[in-house]
């Protein structure tokens, strides 16, 4: 349906309308066409003059639609006059057009204004990400550090999470600023990307980069380098963080998550009592392990090869030097298919301990189970990231131990295309943003990644102050 270039008369939609195949939904398709094509708003405004005339009134989701038009194309006027109706008519928004109307009026000079509709929405509702992000950085262009950071504190006590634009937008916008209580707020944001275990890309880093370096007296200097394998810095001989737990730590962690992960709710057990019992007894018995494998995971890595092979691969890439191999299975590997050869499920079975578990079980708290009870030099292999088990780690030392002790014993498999698999080492130190008050270490990636990976750059900026 092709919107009219011009503002119609009555008659004009009339006709359009019966020209529809589907009449009754004709205002509304029509309204979203003239978003897809970007339309004058004149145009738009001339169908909702008609839809008044015709039905006595205009209905929220045409509101919204009109709405939608009027910020993609800036008008600020009609997104207030827009607002001015609704309010009125409605009382209470959704938080589409709470976000809508916070968005179109944050890039305009009365930004103001969306800091008043998003106080309304809050009244109702937790506001959308993106309503909390277009003030902050609305603020941020406006050099209202104080008030960005606010919104910011803000976000995060109701459990938004920012994005890294939003966080970035922060040091953007402070450069070459002054002031103690800003630079404070700007580690903070620093200590939070350590506390989530959060890399900045590269953009992002240069922007933390240009920041310190332009903090007025601060005499901040910042390096790209890589750091070497035994931990030190190459630029200021730093020593990294190391990545072993304490023993305490470790205790600590492991009771924590056996207690509250394993034998806690049942929302991350997806597996009987007794078969978990059966699991317990039988790794029990046979204690310690080196290394815990996801079997079904790993059995995934070369797609166009069969399960067994890979596992198979990863296993013999694992078992040498006398390691102890546990691997967590499934019930249906044990049937011959043509996924799973018996003859090489027997060869794999005389290198390594298998627990096959009933098809459907979740392997996490296996995973988990076998890898903390076999101690602290115990490593696991698996392709997944444990998220969900975070969450359920109620406070954040413990979160941050968890992510410690995962970066340092998930052993991570890459497909190569000749051999097998090539692992990533764990390494000596903590792959995590650090400082010591006068020097700060960045772990950064290449790249943006929007979802969350288990692998850790390689690559560091290093910041000193002389
Ligand atoms: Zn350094």
């Amino acid at each position: 349906l092709q919107p009219p270039e011009k503002p119609l008369q009555d008659e004009e939609w009339n006709r359009l309308r019966e020209n529809f195949r589907l009449p009754e939904l004709f205002e509304e398709v029509m309204l979203n066409s003239m978003i897809k094509c970007n339309s004058h708003v004149d145009v738009a405004k001339s169908l909702l003059t008609h839809m008044a005339k015709r039905n006595g009134d205009v209905a929220y989701n045409m509101l919204v639609k009109y709405l939608t038009l009027c910020v993609q194309q800036g008008q600020v006027s009609e997104i207030r006059d827009v607002y001015d109706i609704m309010k009125v008519r409605f009382k209470i928004l959704e938080i589409g057009a709470y976000s809508l109307l916070i968005k179109g009026l944050t890039n305009s000079d009365q930004w103001r204004m969306a800091l008043t509709i998003l106080e309304e929405a809050k009244k109702t509702m937790i506001p959308s990400r993106t309503s909390y992000e277009s003030c902050i950085k609305a603020a941020n262009r406006h050099q209202e550090m104080k008030l960005a950071f606010e919104l910011y504190h803000e976000m995060l006590a109701k459990n938004v999470v920012p994005t890294l634009d939003v966080l970035q937008s922060f040091f953007d916008f402070s450069t070459g600023m002054k002031g103690a209580e800003l630079q404070k707020e700007l580690f903070g944001i620093l200590l939070y990307l350590r506390e989530n275990q959060i890399y900045p890309h590269k953009t992002f880093m240069r922007s933390i980069k240009l920041w310190f370096e332009s903090i007025p007296g601060g005499n901040w200097r910042g390096h790209l380098t890589n750091i070497k394998d035994s931990g030190q810095c190459p630029v200021c001989n730093h020593q990294l963080e190391d990545s072993n737990l304490s023993e305490e730590e470790y205790n600590n962690l492991s009771e924590r998550i056996i207690r509250d992960v394993i034998h806690g709710t049942d929302t991350f057990r997806k597996t009987t009592p007794q078969e978990f019992e059966a699991f317990q007894t039988f790794v029990e018995s046979r204690l310690p392990f080196d290394i815990v494998i996801d079997g079904l995971n790993v059995s995934h890595i070369k797609p166009r090869k069969m399960q067994c092979e890979n596992l198979f691969d990863a296993i013999n890439c694992l078992a040498k030097e006398n390691v102890r191999l546990l691997v967590l299975g499934r019930k249906h590997m044990l049937i011959n298919s043509s996924n799973w050869k018996r003859e090489i499920m027997k060869e794999m079975q005389n290198k390594a301990d298998f627990f096959f578990a009933d098809n459907i079980s979740e392997d996490d708290a296996f995973l988990l189970y076998a890898t903390l009870r076999s101690g602290k030099h115990c490593k696991f292999v698996t392709r997944d990231f444990l998220r969900d088990h975070k969450a359920c780690l109620s406070d954040s030392l413990t979160r941050h131990l968890f992510r410690k002790w995962q970066r340092g014993h998930q052993i991570v498999l890459k497909a190569m295309f000749f051999s097998v698999f090539s692992q990533q080492p764990a390494f000596r130190y903590d792959c995590v943003v650090q400082t010591t008050g006068d020097t700060w270490h960045i772990p950064y990636k290449d790249v943006f990644e929007e979802k969350y990976s288990y692998r850790v750059p390689r690559k560091w900026l290093c910041v000193q102050q002389k």
